[in-house]
């Protein structure tokens, strides 16, 4: 009988395949870019059905709101610790090496996408109540999503028995977009393979060696995270972080490969039931919260290039315009779409809140493909390690799942 090969060997073939040939077609690489799209499509059209029926399904098994409120408000508070130690973690980085430092860079006015610029820091809150969340859906508008999904949750819950019918109906539905997922699954390998040869092909490797200081400094800051997040298991949960890391690496190649915590979240939520012992109610609830809201590595990059900008126009933040870094990142991070370049469009309002040129996300948007990459890998690895802090700390985790060396 032949051996079934693990998937994540077969995404780390796809990757170094889809590398090389990356490398050897150069440009031509583009017309092996519709199938990573297919591949793209084929995980959004699962994407809204997931997030809406998981989060409801999530939330209908809890007995009460108390329950629901006492979930929410641990993950968010610790989604909240984690980001603004993200910032702080990218503002210290910044300080200490200095990257925009004798930098030969200057700041160019040419204009970055136009959207930037209306985005406050008021309308981001506000844009998370949908109006019309058929529309939201439509659009996938993932924040708003989650928000409609947590209300019709809510009023679910205080309906109590007249709900059951309901709440079947959910359970199915949930299983059914499992199985969907399931199967979405199985292609990622040749996915990867197909986004790591158009990006490289692109590219090529040159950019990656000419990203120069800065993108050092950040890597050195995400690593710096990424050993946070071990801590934070070790602390919180009591566990030992090296299965985690390991049971991490297949939804961190895609991550890596799709720049998308959105195509990332239902390989994620997989590994921490399946992989990782999480029960379906952390898993499906507090896992998509974080996926579209808590993104560690996009807070770090915003603060961090505000502080590198300032630096090439040889501005000098004051201790106000540090307290306003960290709020405008903090919520930029929130705001940013789960997407590749997401927190790119929130560039322009962190930099003109400091009263910085928002023309400096131009110096930048060159290089943002790789560094987005980084980024989504330790954004998903930041919400599973909160998924399972607080599933630990609700005693829900399965340990021995948890320890066991699984063959997938
Ligand atoms: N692409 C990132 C993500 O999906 C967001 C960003 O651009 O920082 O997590």
């Amino acid at each position: 009988m032949m051996k079934k090969t693990r998937l994540w060997k077969k995404v780390l073939v796809g990757m170094v395949l889809g590398i090389l040939t990356g490398h050897f077609l150069g440009e031509d690489a583009v017309y092996l870019k519709p199938i990573g799209t297919v591949f793209l499509n084929l995980i959004k059209m699962v994407i809204v059905p997931l997030i809406f029926f998981s989060i409801l399904n999530g939330i209908s098994s809890l007995k009460d709101t108390s329950t629901f409120g006492r979930l929410g408000l641990k993950a968010l508070l610790i989604y909240g610790f984690t980001t603004i130690f993200a910032v702080l973690i990218g503002l210290v980085f910044a300080n200490i090496f200095q990257p925009g430092m004798g930098s030969e860079l200057t700041l160019s006015m040419d204009s970055v996408e136009n959207n930037t610029k209306q985005l406050t820091v008021s309308n981001i809150l506000l844009d998370i109540v949908p109006s019309n969340p058929i529309k939201a859906m439509a659009e996938g508008n993932i924040l708003q999503v989650v928000m409609f999904s947590f209300f019709t949750g809510t009023a679910l819950i205080m309906i109590g028995e007249k709900g059951k019918k309901v709440r079947d109906l959910i359970t199915s539905a949930t299983s059914l977009v499992f199985k969907m997922i399931e199967l979405v699954i199985q292609l990622t390998p040749y996915g990867v393979f197909a986004m790591m040869a158009w990006v490289v092909g692109q590219y090529g490797f040159s950019f990656m060696a000419s990203l120069g200081k800065f993108a050092l400094v950040f890597v050195g800051a995400l690593v710096v995270q990424y050993v946070l997040f071990g801590v934070m298991l070790l602390v919180f949960a009591k566990l030992n972080p090296l299965p985690f890391y390991k049971k991490m690496f297949e939804s961190q190649s895609l991550a890596f490969a799709t720049a998308s915590s959105k195509a990332t979240l239902a390989t994620a939520m997989r590994a921490l039931q399946e992989r990782m012992g999480v029960s379906q109610q952390s898993a499906s609830f507090i896992l998509p919260l974080g996926a579209s809201m808590n993104m560690d590595a996009t807070a770090i990059y915003l603060g961090m290039c505000c502080v590198f900008f300032a630096q090439i126009v040889g501005m000098t933040l004051s201790f106000a315009d540090y307290g306003v870094i960290i709020l405008t990142s903090t919520i930029g991070s929130i705001g940013a779409a789960g997407f590749p370049g997401g927190g790119m469009i929130m560039m322009g309002m962190v930099l003109s809140s400091v009263g910085l040129p928002i023309e400096g996300a131009s110096l930048i948007i060159g290089i943002d493909r790789f560094l987005d990459m980084l980024r989504t890998s330790i954004n998903i690895t930041g919400d599973c390690t909160v998924t399972v802090i607080v599933d630990r700390l609700e005693k829900n985790l399965d340990t021995k799942i948890y320890y066991k060396n699984d063959k997938i």
